[in-house]
């Protein structure tokens, strides 16, 4: 039995400080009866508790920590910025090595913005978008979740679904009416709203390859469909890649699937485990941003030389050219991935048990499932007591995965084979748990 004694007397205190003793709901572990480990430090694949005990992560701080918790190169980054001081609140030259960094994997960014949180981008481009067409509407789909903001906890996915609450109190009906919600992959929804009220829509926003109702990957032909369809409407279509870009492949969902969005929403990754978040897209449209244009939007931290530093150096580890004759990152990264999944497949066939296997480069997912998933629906059908013995036998064994079926996990360029292989062996006994229960 894990050891849990100090994270336990901790989440007792911290319970009196914080509502239900976090900053973000999904740590609380709330929905799987138990209590989370506190946590002391992480070093590459590895993230240990304050009672001592090692844990293989899967999590990586929800998608950022794609070259491993403290990988020197970002480490010795910061340590020097840090000494220059740590925020200006003034232009600095680190916010356009970022910037060119970015664009030149996502091409589709003539021009973008930094923010502070994956919140930030999405509402602050649902803004721009609708500054730019004049329109009020928008489109979004059920089981994606885009952070937050009012308008966009509708129907919304993590957190938000694996609590029960996808439409949040305190988000008025006024401000939900703007919200048009269609179910994910559907395409005859999707143009049928297009057709009866496209002239009123400002902006379709998507996750491109949808991690917040677990792993859902597009149908094919589905985001080209979206794509033209929107043109055809002059409608702002947004991809939000907060937690895809960089992970469905180096250039995001957009380059995996060869579509080029008007904008595109960034986060995690580009801020290297520090709070970074961009949006960005057509030059006419990010003009209207001011001080370009009226739209407004600011930030007193926004492109922080620390979080740009980590960002600038995170980035350079993914885009460097591979040494000769070998595989670059973001490639070993999805053969690892495909690795695991494999075994994990090949683990839960021989416990007798059905699962669903989602993978998009270096993000994956499991659902206990014997149906394919595709959308929020076929995701909520998955078995949620299946997964709680599953979780926790997999945290007992040292094993790091979310605490939600609507999550997603993600491998790192720290994650070994020997990591793998104790994976695969906790997932063994772990699938002969749920296959018992
Ligand atoms: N968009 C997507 C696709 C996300 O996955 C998330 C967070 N997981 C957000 C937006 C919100 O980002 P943040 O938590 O940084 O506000």
């Amino acid at each position: 039995m894990l050891n849990l004694d100090k994270s336990q007397a901790a989440f007792t205190e911290a319970k009196t400080l914080m509502p239900g003793g976090v900053n973000s709901p999904v740590r609380s572990y709330k929905s799987m009866d138990c209590d989370p480990p506190f946590i002391d430090h992480a070093k590459g694949s590895k993230i240990y508790d304050i009672d001592g005990n090692e844990y293989i992560d899967y999590i990586g701080s929800w998608g950022p920590m794609v070259v491993g918790h403290a990988h020197p190169q970002v480490v010795e980054a910061l340590q020097k910025v840090t000494e220059k001081g740590t925020s200006y609140g003034a232009p600095t030259l680190l916010e356009s090595d970022l910037a060119k960094l970015v664009m030149s994997v996502y091409p589709s960014i003539e021009k973008i913005r930094m923010v502070n949180s994956g919140t930030e981008a999405t509402m602050s481009a649902i803004r721009a978008a609708r500054g730019y067409t004049g329109r009020e509407k928008f489109v979004k789909f059920i089981g994606c979740y885009h952070g937050h903001s009012d308008s966009l906890l509708v129907k919304a996915g993590s957190g938000a679904a694996t609590f029960g609450v996808p439409d949040s109190p305190g988000v008025t009906k006024g401000t939900a009416q703007d919200t048009i919600t269609v179910p994910y992959n559907d395409m005859a929804a999707i143009e049928q709203v297009i057709t009866e009220q496209g002239n009123e829509i400002a902006a379709v926003i998507i996750e491109p390859v949808a991690g917040n109702m677990g792993l859902v990957l597009p149908k094919q032909g589905y985001l080209r469909r979206l794509r033209e369809i929107t043109e055809q409407h002059g409608i702002v279509l947004i991809f939000d890649e907060v937690m895809c870009g960089f992970r469905a492949s180096l250039g995001g969902a957009q380059a995996a699937y060869g579509i080029v969005p008007d904008m595109t929403c960034l986060g995690k990754i580009i801020g290297g485990g520090l709070p970074v978040a961009a949006y960005g897209g057509k030059t006419e449209i990010m003009d209207m941003v001011a001080p370009a244009g009226p739209v407004y939007q600011a930030g007193t931290l926004s492109g922080n030389p620390l979080a740009m530093t980590a960002g600038i150096a995170t980035l350079s580890i993914l885009t460097a050219a591979p040494e000769e004759g070998q595989p670059d990152f973001s490639r070993v990264l999805t053969i690892k991935t495909k690795q695991l999944l494999l075994a994990l497949q090949n683990a839960a066939k021989e416990a007798g048990i059905k699962i669903q296997l989602h993978q998009a480069g270096s993000m994956f997912g499991l659902f206990f499932n014997e149906n394919p998933v595709y959308d929020y629906e076929t995701s909520a059908a998955s078995n949620q007591e299946a997964f709680k013995v599953y979780f926790k036998a997999m945290l007992e064994q040292g094993i790091y995965i979310a605490p939600s079926q609507f999550e997603t996990l993600f491998m790192s360029g720290a994650h070994t084979s020997e990591d793998i292989a104790k994976t695969i062996e906790a997932a063994k006994i772990a699938f002969k748990a749920v296959a018992d229960f």
